[in-house]
């Protein structure tokens, strides 16, 4: 029986990745080693009853009592704090789901990295944040990063049995957002109810404002570079409204693999899931008579600055991903807290960023994690006196 956990199972990715557990067999196809949820108490517990874990944990310590009330009777163990949680990371699984949101999933990916399983990576700030460490662990310990971002599930997959020296581009597409269309006078308004209000796909709000800004193409760009080695003029991005294509990959030859299915994550999380074979996932088969057509077009770089600050990071590598993920998370915390204005995100990054780059060498190598960390607290305090800079000035 292949033995699992859930980090951030409670999320919207978790809660897929629960939904395929659950139709492949749940409790009777699979041992469940840990799963872990910040505030969602109830439905934690919930989960770990039915899928009869050996250990919940919530990240916050002061819900620990009401996490134990819910799991009273149950046999399952209940823990608080980050700490609790990267310890649960410790305790082995054949298949780990890295699935919590921003920084706060480093830690436990790393960490379930050194017994040498499956790591399921949703959380591509990991990859942003410290992807050379993170891929030196996984070789260390013999274990296996499989991506769960689409596009980068896409791209996994259209290399499958191909040479990778004979990769000569890989696009990710985008879908542009609910502001592809916008008048660019309007943007510096968006409201953060219009950025949260994605087109094709539902997911959790951070990364649905996210990609309104393409701050997610942004941090996806950084990952591709990270995950697969690819030089970054080799990978471009593609706006791609429909989002049915989810990436490509040209070869020499000039053929390009290209990638298709429904804007529903249970597609990579169930190939992520299920590989090296392919299972069943029930996701709505694609008709693409019914669609008729798809479109394709080059992202407008005044309406998406996001995607030349992480140019900068792919180039410049190191600690600078820490940084930029850091300023961009806090920038984005402004934004939901309505101090800030939408084009302010990119403005708080940017300037975070040179900030930076003048008080230290952000492209110097992480020495180990701590490096990550302390990188990551400089740039959330330097992001958050800058962020609260602009809001004076607002
Ligand atoms: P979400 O906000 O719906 O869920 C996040 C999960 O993390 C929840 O279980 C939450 O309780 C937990 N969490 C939040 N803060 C935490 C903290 N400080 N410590 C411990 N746990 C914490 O997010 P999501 O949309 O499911 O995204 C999860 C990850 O997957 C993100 O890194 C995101 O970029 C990535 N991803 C998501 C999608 C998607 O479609 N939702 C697609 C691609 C990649
Ligand atoms: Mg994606």
């Amino acid at each position: 029986m292949r033995s699992i956990s859930i980090f951030g199972a409670t999320g919207s990715i978790g809660e897929s990745t629960f939904d395929l557990i659950r139709r492949a067999g749940g409790a009777e196809a699979y041992r469940t080693v840990a799963l872990s949820g910040a505030r969602n108490v109830a439905r934690l517990a919930e989960m770990a009853r039915e899928l009869r874990a050996e250990v919940a944990v919530v990240a916050h310590e002061e819900e620990l009592p009401a996490l134990r009330e819910a799991l009273a009777g149950s046999g399952v163990e209940a823990a608080a704090g980050a700490a609790a949680i990267a310890e649960a990371a410790d305790r082995p699984a054949d298949w780990v789901m890295s699935a919590i949101v921003g920084a706060a999933g480093l830690v436990p990916g790393m960490r379930a990295l050194r017994h040498g399983g499956m790591l399921a990576l949703a959380n591509k700030e990991s990859l942003v944040t410290a992807g050379a460490l993170l891929m030196s662990t996984a070789r260390d310990h013999g274990a296996t990063i499989l991506p769960v971002d689409s596009e980068h599930s896409a791209v996994f997959q259209a290399l499958t049995g191909e040479d990778a020296a004979a990769v000569e581009r890989v696009i990710i597409t985008a879908s542009g957002g609910p502001f592809r269309q916008w008048p660019l006078e309007r943007l510096a308004a968006a409201t953060v109810a219009e950025a949260k209000a994605h087109p094709n796909w539902s997911m959790g709000s951070r990364i649905s404002i996210d990609s309104a800004s393409m701050f997610n193409k942004a941090l996806e760009l950084i990952e591709t570079r990270e995950f697969f080695g690819f030089a970054p003029e080799m990978i471009e991005v593609l706006v791609h409204p429909q989002s049915i294509v989810h990436a490509l990959v040209g070869f020499r030859d000039g053929g390009v693999m290209a990638h298709m299915g429904p804007a529903d994550m249970r597609h990579a999380i169930g190939f992520a899931l299920h590989w090296p074979g392919r299972g069943h996932v029930p996701v709505e088969r694609l008709d693409l008579a019914k669609l008729g057509s798809l479109s394709f077009e080059a992202p407008d770089p005044a309406r998406f600055p996001a995607l030349r600050l992480a140019r900068e990071v792919m180039e410049m590598r190191g600690l600078s991903g820490a940084a930029f993920n850091a300023a961009k998370e806090i920038a984005l915390d402004h934004f939901m807290g309505g101090g800030i204005g939408f084009l302010d995100m990119a403005g708080v990054v940017e300037d975070t960023m040179s900030r930076l780059s003048s008080e230290c060498a952000l492209g110097n190598p992480p020495a180990g994690l701590e490096d990550v960390l302390a990188m990551d607290h400089l740039a959330r305090v330097r992001a958050g006196e800058l962020a609260a800079k602009r809001q004076r000035g607002r």
